[in-house]
């Protein structure tokens, strides 16, 4: 047999094995992590929705006697995966990003793979930022159309890849993240919608970070431009699961028909359906009041950091704080957890080599000071 024991002592050499961190509880803003209790910098839980219990007990109240409340849906959407609920949130969403039509895929990287590779095929081409999530680059890679990757942000950049490429090509399309998972900076998608109308391209925004989070309204980041499909997610500030794509009637009938990971795996159990679907209608309210806390100390935190000599390319709740070396990166995040913070190193292939770093997540319930003790910390150390 090959040997893969091999392959993983080589990572661990090099400080790059991955292990799921032994986590027992979460609670809001903590988790319990080696029975100690820790401030949680690294979860995309925005608005501590997902473990809010006051908001868990409400939402099961109110479903105790739905027969919507089923733990599975026990078969694709196009089998008897399906109901009522599910075309209700997908109609909700439509009005929300203010497109014709919406798609529900099970996770966002299911949507990010099925979007891309039914959309283009081969003799088509692709332009997507440097960094991207990997859940488009495996999508590019799946689809068979040759694909370019644009300097991050650089429209110029991007600019002459359309002018060399685009010609050459049937279908062309542009792909971008709003607010970008890694580096917490922002598209100007805008100049995006110039681009792809001047070279005559499909543009796609993946508002994963930014849905519910800092955009308007729940709308994503594409609110009045012409971006033709927007994915998002609804794991990180909905506090729940599962994924939407958004986009004219056409092109969600064409995902639909032909995307795989659509239609080859089964729908999201209605219960978590029914949960999104509340969360978004009942809970808009609450959803706006989180939104605001996380808004005023992303706002601080921005503001200390430059009044530092931490500089971070960030402009929205997520901020890495680049230590380049992977060692280092691991220590750091060691020292930071005997502190009583949760921050997990990212390394490569997650992050480009060399820039090992705490991407560290703000989430609305946090205090300004504890977060400040927490770069203090860090500047010291690095
Ligand atoms: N797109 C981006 C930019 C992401 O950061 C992520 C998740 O980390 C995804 C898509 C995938 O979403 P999900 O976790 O729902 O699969």
């Amino acid at each position: 047999m090959y040997d893969y024991q091999n392959e993983l002592d080589k990572l661990k050499e090099t400080d790059s094995y991955r292990r799921i961190p032994e986590i027992t509880e979460k609670k809001e803003e903590y988790v319990i992590f080696d029975g100690k209790k820790l401030l949680n910098f690294s979860s995309n839980d925005y608005l501590n929705l997902s473990t809010n219990e006051d908001l868990a007990k409400e939402f099961i109240t109110e479903f105790e006697q739905n027969p919507e409340l089923q733990f599975s849906s026990a078969s694709a959407r196009l089998l008897s995966g399906t109901g009522r609920i599910y075309g209700d949130l997908e109609k909700l969403l439509a009005e929300l990003f203010g497109k014709e039509s919406a798609l529900i895929f099970n996770t966002g990287y299911q949507c990010n793979l099925g979007v891309i590779s039914t959309l283009m095929s081969k003799g088509d081409v692709i332009f997507s930022d440097k960094l991207n999530h990997a859940s488009i680059i495996d999508g590019m890679k799946l689809s068979g159309a040759e694909f370019h990757r644009y300097k991050h942000l650089d429209y110029e950049h991007l600019e002459e890849l359309l002018k060399k490429y685009r010609n050459d090509h049937k279908k062309a399309l542009i792909i971008s993240e709003s607010v970008f998972s890694m580096d917490g900076d922002v598209a100007d998608i805008a100049k995006l919608v110039e681009l792809k109308n001047k070279y005559d391209t499909l543009l796609m925004i993946d508002d994963a970070h930014a849905f519910c989070s800092v955009d308007d309204n729940c709308a994503g980041m594409s609110e009045g431009l012409d971006v033709d499909i927007v994915t998002a997610t609804f794991g990180k500030a909905l506090g729940s699961f599962g994924a939407v794509a958004v986009s004219s009637k056409t092109i969600i009938n064409f995902l639909i028909n032909k995307a795989r990971s659509f239609i080859f795996s089964t729908s999201i159990p209605p219960i978590n359906i029914a949960w999104t679907k509340w969360l978004l209608t009942k809970k808009r309210d609450f959803i706006n009041t989180q939104k605001h806390k996380l808004a005023r100390l992303t706002i601080a935190v921005h503001k200390y950091m430059s009044s530092t000599d931490m500089k971070t390319v960030s402009e929205s709740q997520i901020i890495p704080v680049v230590i380049g070396d992977d060692t280092k990166t691991v220590e750091v995040a060691e020292q930071l957890r005997k502190l009583g913070f949760f921050v997990l190193p990212i390394r490569p292939p997650t992050v480009p080599p060399n820039t090992s770093r705490l991407r560290l997540s703000l989430t609305a319930n946090m205090e300004f000071e504890s977060v400040r003790t927490l770069l203090d910390y860090v500047r010291n150390e690095i």
